[in-house]
């Protein structure tokens, strides 16, 4: 799975099918884009599916990925970047969201309803993950969905922390590392020429 790669706490429940999208992207200095290459995400979708199918309890269609599919599975993980980006006030928004996104309400005997993704291909799996975040945003999930700090690195995680404040996906590579940066940048423009502290083990 994609975000395993990452070793980052998992979303609860289907919020975890956006965060897996989020993180096919290349970790930092090893593996592989896994939407770059039809077969690469086929799996990852099939297996992606199949566990967001047990954690919402909805069946999940068998989605076929062409190559031509690629390019509209990197262009939806573009926008979701993007929103997420924004969202947290740390960059400007690039590709927008779709003006709407088609979803079935469907209500049981006693009068619940249930989010159902609609479409085909690659416009059911918008549907469902828009369906997500609106779920996500109900139950005020959604501002702890986060894009790791490090914009070399970009992982999504699930912040967990008391107060939301979480910004790296793993304190001890990325966050030491931009605290590193910080620290000869200061020591820099002090003027000041003495030790370097030994680089952190980063992965
Ligand atoms: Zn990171």
């Amino acid at each position: 799975m994609a975000s395993a790669r990452h070793g980052v706490r998992e979303a609860p429940a289907g919020l975890a099918l956006l965060q897996e999208l989020l993180n096919t992207r290349a970790p930092m200095t090893y593996g592989v884009d896994l939407l770059l290459d039809a077969d690469d995400a086929q799996r990852w979708l099939t297996e992606a599916l199949a566990t967001w199918s047990r954690a919402s309890g909805l069946p999940a269609p068998t989605l076929l990925i062409s190559s031509s599919d690629l390019r509209s599975l990197r262009r939806l993980r573009s926008t979701f970047e993007n929103v997420i980006l924004a969202g947290g006030s740390r960059e400007p928004a690039g590709a927008l969201p779709p003006a709407d996104v088609p979803v079935s309400l469907v209500p049981d005997a006693d009068g619940w309803v249930r989010i159902v993704p609609t479409g085909r291909g690659v416009r059911w799996l918008a549907s469902a993950l828009w369906a997500e975040a609106l779920l996500a945003q109900q139950a005020g999930l959604w501002p702890r969905l986060k894009l790791c700090n490090n914009a070399e690195c970009r992982a999504a995680f699930f912040d967990t922390s008391r107060n939301n404040s979480g910004v790296w996906h793993d304190v001890s590579t990325c966050g030491n590392t931009a605290n590193l940066r910080a620290f000869r940048e200061r020591r820099r423009l002090m003027g000041g020429s003495g030790a370097i502290p030994p680089r952190p083990t980063v992965r």
